[in-house]
């Protein structure tokens, strides 16, 4: 295929070497883009898969360590100027170039902004006490794991996906846990309440303790190290270590001071493309608006970081767009397979199918007599065929979609949307 950087001569530089990034680097191969790719990873190691984070590299499952996001060569076969501990601290777009930390320069003809999320943080009295914790990179899991022992009693502030795979982790470990949570359920940004309460049961079958409703007041120490924490309703917890995973911030703060609009992420069009027509965001840090005047998604998941990066790739190439992937997440809690996909705000009704003996539920959102989402537990078949559904938008019978014993094939009734 014909593409953009035919000549050879244009660069396209990726700041950030997560899943967004590297993905952005085989795709725009792909689509024919023959010019050079400088990738800038402010990580020491190379390009790596995120999810085992909080699964098997806490359990021990991944002893070693997450898996490659590509293998050292790809970049190299490819011809891909992989620099790894190369942080950008500037973007100067009159001369289109990005300053590195080290004082280094590199020139851009289209720049792509894939600098991810970090943690939220908490500002409370003790959280400088050795023993508190956040997660989002390899550094960060290895020196949770290495606090991760038997018996040792973990708190964990949110109840979202890192918090509960975590917690799920470390009952793996035997150690005991408790979630603090300030919502009245679980899951509560992301799940509908059915799917929040199978999973809240699931983990205090397996002996997680839920604080819910409630906030961290303070942390206690001793000698430095965690003793425990204050709840602010003044219950006290003895722990040994706390996680703190309530949420995302996206690292947009690049693009905010080269002047790039930002609204909790980069905002970007359906193509990845910020206001300026050379710079493009994808992943965790942009917010995709698809429909105009709308404020726009930011997703932050690993098939939205792919999705967004084929699209971008071939925006940048001159390849046809891609149709746009239905966006699909996945966690992994105890022998629990959870997946979501489509759009899952709760606006429309939501029917709950759950498959006798309570090992498998689903939940449809619906939209207008179609599904526009569904959340699956341990219904890997049964999801693949609804992510289907939700790409072809057929209406359906909603009394057959909450009936277990009907096969999800037999609810389409109607024409598309
Ligand atoms: C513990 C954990 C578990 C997860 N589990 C799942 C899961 O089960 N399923 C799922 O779908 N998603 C999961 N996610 C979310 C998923 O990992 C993210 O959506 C995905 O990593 C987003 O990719 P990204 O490239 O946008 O960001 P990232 O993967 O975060 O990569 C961004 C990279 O940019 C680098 N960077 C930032 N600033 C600079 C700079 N100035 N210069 C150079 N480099 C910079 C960062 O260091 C980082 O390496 C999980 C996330 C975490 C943290």
């Amino acid at each position: 295929m014909a593409g953009r950087g035919g000549s050879g001569e244009e660069t396209v530089v990726i700041v950030g070497g997560g899943h967004a990034g590297a993905a952005a680097c085989g795709f725009l191969r792909q689509f024919g883009f023959t010019g050079g790719i400088v990738l800038l990873s402010e990580e020491d190691v190379l390009p790596y898969h995120r999810p085992p984070l909080s699964k098997g590299v806490l359990t021990g499952r991944a002893a070693a360590g997450p898996p490659p996001l590509r293998p050292a060569n790809f970049y190299r076969d490819n011809g891909i100027d992989l620099r790894l501990g190369a942080k950008v601290t500037g973007i100067d777009r009159t001369t289109r170039t990005v300053t590195m930390l080290d004082g280094g320069e590199v020139r851009y003809d289209w720049l792509i902004l894939a600098m991810g999320a970090r943690p939220w943080d908490l500002r409370c009295s003790g959280r400088g006490l050795a023993g508190v914790h956040l997660l989002r990179t390899l550094r960060d899991a290895e020196r949770l794991k290495a606090e991760f022992r038997a018996g040792r009693r973990l708190a964990i502030v949110g109840g979202g996906y890192i918090g509960l795979e975590v917690a799920a982790s470390a009952r793996d470990c035997g150690m005991a846990v408790t979630v603090i949570e300030r919502e009245a359920r679980v899951l509560a940004r992301v799940a509908s309440p059915w799917i929040s309460e199978f999973v809240r049961r699931r983990h205090e079958a397996q002996g997680v303790h839920f604080r819910l409703e409630r906030g961290l007041e303070r942390i206690e120490g001793e000698r430095g190290a965690t003793r425990e924490v204050m709840l602010d309703d003044g219950q006290v917890l003895p722990v040994d270590l706390l996680l703190l995973g309530i949420g995302g911030v996206p690292n947009q703060e690049l693009a905010f001071e080269a002047g790039l609009r930002c609204d909790d992420g980069i905002v970007v069009d359906g193509a990845g493309r910020t206001d300026d027509p050379a710079i493009f965001a994808l992943g965790d840090v942009a917010r995709q608006v698809i429909v105009p005047g709308t404020r726009g998604v930011r997703l932050e998941c690993v098939s939205g970081a792919l999705d967004q990066a084929k699209r971008t790739s071939a925006a940048i190439a001159l390849a046809p767009l891609p149709q746009r992937d239905v966006a699909t997440f996945w966690s992994d809690q105890y022998d629990m397979k959870l997946q979501a996909a489509g759009v899952l705000d709760g606006a429309g009704a939501i029917v709950f199918r759950q498959a006798p003996g309570g090992g498998k539920a689903m939940a449809f959102h619906l939209c207008e007599g179609r599904i526009a989402g569904v959340e699956a537990v341990n219904a890997g078949a049964d999801f693949m065929a609804a992510k289907a559904m939700i790409a072809a938008g057929k209406a359906v019978d909603v009394v057959k979609l909450g009936d277990p014993d009907v096969p999800l094939g037999e609810v389409e009734v109607g024409q598309s949307g």
